[in-house]
C-alpha cells in the first residue's frame, strides 16, 4: 500500500482518502510505461528550467501539467503551467480517482491529472512529470516501469540561495520550502538516475540520453 504523507490538521484535504490516488490504477495502461519520465527533485533545483530547455529541443515530449491549490505566480498562466483550483475543487479532484498522484507541499496540494497520463501512454508518446518526491514515490508504486530521476543541487547552500532569490514566497513558504529541500535530498538514492544541476548543458544532455536510451 501507498502511504500518503499525514496531512497537516488544518489541511483541507485531511478528509481525503488515503488510498484515494491508487483505488483505479488498474485503468492506467501498464504497457509502454518506460516512456514515462519522473523528474523529481528540491524546489528551486532548476527542473523547470531544464524541462524547458528539454521542449525546446523535443517539441514532441508532453509535460504534464499538474493541478495545484497555489496561487499563480507572476508570469504563470493557468492551463499552461498548472491548472489552479480551489482547494474544493482539488478535494473532489482527488475523491473522484482523477489523480495519478497528489501531494501536499508547502502549504498547498499540487497532483497530476491521470487522464491526459494514460492517453499518452496508450499513444506511446513520452511524457515528463516534475514533481515532488511523495509523488514520485507513489507513481513508482503504480507505474513502476517509468523512469525515476532526481534532479541534485551542486550544493545545499546554492539551493538555498535560489530559492530565497526567486523573491515570490513568503518568508514562511520559504523556510519550508527549505525544510522539505533537505528531507528531498536524503531521499536521492531511491531514484534510478541523479543528475547533478551545476551546468545546465551537461544537465540537458544526461536527462535527454536517460529519456532516449
Ligand atoms: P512550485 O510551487 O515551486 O511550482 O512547486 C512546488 C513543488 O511541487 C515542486 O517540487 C514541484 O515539482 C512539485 N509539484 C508540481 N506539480 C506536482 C504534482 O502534480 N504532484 C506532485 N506530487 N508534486 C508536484
Amino acid at each position: 500500500m501507498v502511504i500518503l504523507h499525514s496531512p497537516q490538521k488544518e489541511s483541507p484535504v485531511e478528509t481525503f482518502s488515503k488510498t484515494g490516488p491508487h483505488k483505479d490504477r488498474q485503468s492506467v495502461p501498464q504497457a509502454g510505461n518506460g516512456n514515462l519520465t519522473v523528474l523529481a527533485g528540491p524546489s528551486g533545483v532548476g527542473k523547470g528550467t531544464l524541462l524547458g530547455r528539454l521542449l525546446k529541443r523535443h517539441p514532441n515530449i508532453q509535460v504534464s501539467v499538474s493541478a495545484t491549490t497555489r496561487s499563480p505566480r507572476p508570469g504563470e498562466i493557468d492551463g499552461q503551467h498548472y491548472f489552479f483550483v480551489s482547494k474544493s475543487r482539488f478535494k473532489a479532484m482527488v475523491e473522484n480517482g482523477e489523480l495519478l498522484e497528489w501531494a501536499e507541499f508547502a502549504g498547498n496540494c499540487y497532483g497530476t491529472p491521470k487522464a491526459p497520463i494514460e492517453l499518452a501512454i496508450a499513444h506511446g508518446q513520452q511524457i515528463v512529470l516534475e514533481i515532488e518526491l511523495l509523488g514520485a514515490r507513489q507513481v513508482r508504486e503504480s507505474l513502476p516501469g517509468a523512469k525515476q530521476i532526481f534532479v541534485m543541487p551542486p550544493s545545499t547552500d546554492t539551493l538555498e540561495r535560489r530559492i530565497r532569490r526567486r523573491g515570490q514566497d513568503s518568508e514562511a513558504a520559504i523556510a519550508q520550502r527549505l525544510a522539505r529541500a533537505k528531507a528531498e535530498l536524503a531521499a536521492a538514492d531511491e531514484f534510478d538516475l541523479k543528475i547533478v544541476n551545476d551546468n545546465i548543458d551537461n544537465a540537458l544532455a544526461e536527462l535527454e540520453a536517460a529519456i532516449f536510451d
